[in-house]
């Protein structure tokens, strides 16, 4: 049989035959796995990633297996591309996939590692379906949107639930319904409750109730027109949230409810709160974890013993939210200082520490372009400590090493992250080793003393979005230092990384005999990860972005160490714990 008509032979009963395609994985067991589909309807920025995680959290409590997706509009493949100043923080997973945000929600509040499997984008399933079209996998067959693009969709789904073994997937669409880039994920999603069968999928639909200034009074219609646009694509909504900035009333419930078949206990105000870590609470109370259990008939598959248990841990955690009588102010100096979206990990890991320690933190944004020498003691006034976070390009970086300087000489607690540890590398060059042309070559290509270059690895791939050091990594500690101290006196720790350059091998030896301490280093090749200071309450950089993996309940030890230092800058007479004992006392 020649290659074609072999290939015709194998999908001939899915491409001419019959009008059902749907690929569906090896070992696949229809019914074994269920699914929550969240979808957005009257505008974006309603909180679907929030909604989604902490529905997920509340049933993974429980003792169930969650695994969440985000299914993503855009024609990118991933996210790697993308400005945050636009489109918020890029995410990186362990395996490297540089991922939306919301993925970072997902694996705080679930505290589980994901991977590329947890998200798609359209140019991903586009990219997917065209190849399989030049590979001949559709032969005889012209390849459309319906079946074709919604089966790549449904075996992305698919092939998650396997590889999880999750007993809950949740999936949640990006964008509004109405949006002509997600519509034929909402397709497939209403594909694929029809084909697993009744008592599989639940359907949430996420609202918005507006009420306008001068009415006075919360007003249904836009909603109601919203889950109608729904309705018309085929879904019934199981679960209606109706998010609003004030507690949503009940009449405008009960006309939702008469308007969309949706029982109106299942019509739920979901106002706006202070914290996302309230919300699991909100749902609990509304009852809605329950639901989603009778719904998706799973009753038999949890354990109370176990959600008792985790429950008390998070209520440990909410509580404390609520008991942070201390505040100090942390400077972050940033290109992207307008848009909070772009630091979110940041700012999350910051709380996660704060939150651990007792105390708030207000954060002072730093805009460093026209910060120097002779104006870093004004742009750094009231600071008790200071983040360089990453960062590309030159803008700013000269006021940026002005801070390091500051913060090295003034003994102010410095965590620098990424671009950060570079800045405290070049500044340290510079004004202790008498390396006064000491630079990145990212920011001056023809500098005479490269302290920082691009790493050799990534010299020979081209093509932006290709060539960065990207994911998971091992990191050797040197035992005895701060970094080893605070990591619970361990060999190694793995972190994640985005970045093109590092620290020049040629130049390790003269920054270690003037006082710098690498004491985190690739395994087996010469790339410095971590570096720190004697004699400093607390000055450390990392080659990484430990703020990605800071957990609720396991705060990230460096920014404790940070805000333990900066707590006591700013209460001197307290004798309180430096970062080391801090850190221990968390754990
Ligand atoms: N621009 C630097 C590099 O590519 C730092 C990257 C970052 O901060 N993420 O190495």
């Amino acid at each position: 049989m020649s290659k074609e008509n072999e290939l015709l032979a194998s999908v001939s009963d899915v491409s001419t035959e019959s009008e059902f395609f749907s690929p569906i994985p090896k070992g696949y067991k229809k019914g074994k796995t269920r699914y929550v589909f969240v979808m957005g309807t009257v505008m974006s920025g309603l909180g679907k990633g929030i909604f989604s995680s902490c529905m997920a959290k509340l049933l993974q409590d429980k003792g169930l297996k969650v695994a969440p997706i985000k299914l993503e509009g855009y024609l990118n493949v991933d996210s790697g591309t993308l400005n945050p100043f636009r489109h918020g923080e890029v995410f990186v997973l362990d395996d490297g996939m540089e991922c939306d945000m919301d993925l970072g929600t997902y694996e705080r509040l679930l505290d589980q590692d994901l991977s590329k499997a947890n998200f798609a984008t359209s140019g991903q399933i586009f990219s997917a379906v065209l190849n399989k079209e030049r590979h001949g996998d559709y032969l005889g067959r012209d390849v459309q949107m319906i079946p074709h693009v919604t089966g790549e969709v449904k075996l992305k789904l698919r092939e998650l639930a396997m590889k999880s073994k999750a007993d809950v997937v949740f999936v949640e669409i990006g964008g509004t319904v109405g949006d002509l880039e997600n519509a034929y994920f909402i397709e497939a999603t209403r594909e694929l409750a029809y084909e697993e069968g009744p008592g599989s999928c639940c359907f949430v639909a996420l609202t918005y109730i507006l009420e306008p200034k001068t009415l006075g009074e919360q007003k249904s219609k836009a909603a109601q027109l919203g889950i109608k646009q729904l309705m018309q694509c085929g879904v019934q909504p199981d679960i209606i949230a109706c998010r609003a900035g004030s507690p949503v009333n009940e009449k405008a419930r009960q006309k939702i409810s008469i308007y969309s078949n949706v029982p109106f206990e299942r019509v739920i105000s979901l106002p706006d709160s202070a914290s996302i870590y309230m919300i699991p609470a909100m749902l609990r109370e509304n009852g809605l974890d329950f639901q989603v259990i009778r719904m998706l008939k799973i009753e038999d598959r949890i354990n109370l013993q176990k959600e008792r248990r985790e429950w008390g841990k998070w209520c440990d955690f909410t509580e404390k939210m609520e008991k942070m009588d201390r505040q100090v102010t942390i400077g972050i100096t940033g290109k992207y200082i307008t848009v909070r979206d772009s630091y979110a990990s940041i700012i999350n890991a910051l709380e996660h520490a704060g939150i651990a320690l007792g105390c708030k933190e207000s954060i002072k944004w730093i805009d460093t372009t026209d910060v120097d020498d002779s104006n870093v003691a004004e742009a750094l006034e009231g600071v008790d400590g200071i983040i360089v976070p990453g960062g590309f390009g030159t803008r700013g970086t000269e006021g940026k090493i002005a801070c390091v300087k500051y913060a090295r000489e003034n003994k102010m607690p410095y965590l620098g992250l990424c671009f950060g540890f570079q800045m405290a590398v070049i500044e340290f060059a510079r004004n202790v080793c008498g390396l006064k042309n000491a630079n990145s070559t990212e920011i001056k290509p023809k500098c005479s003393e490269p302290v920082i270059d691009i790493l050799p690895e990534q010299k020979e791939i081209e093509g932006l979005g290709g060539n960065m050091r990207l994911g998971g990594h091992d990191i050797d500690l040197k035992p005895q230092t701060l970094a080893w101290k605070i990591f619970g006196k361990k060999d190694s720790v793995r972190m994640r990384f985005r970045h093109r350059y590092e620290v020049d091998p040629k130049y390790i030896e003269t920054l270690e005999e003037k006082g710098l301490i690498f004491s985190g280093k690739a395994p087996n090749l010469p790339i410095m990860q971590i570096l720190e200071l004697k004699d400093h309450p607390f000055f450390m950089g990392t080659q990484a972005h430990p703020c990605l993996t800071s957990r609720p309940l396991r705060p990230q030890p460096m920014f404790v160490g940070l805000v333990a230092a900066a707590l006591q800058r700013h209460y001197p007479d307290e004798k309180l714990p430096d970062c080391e004992k801090a850190v221990q006392a968390v754990k």
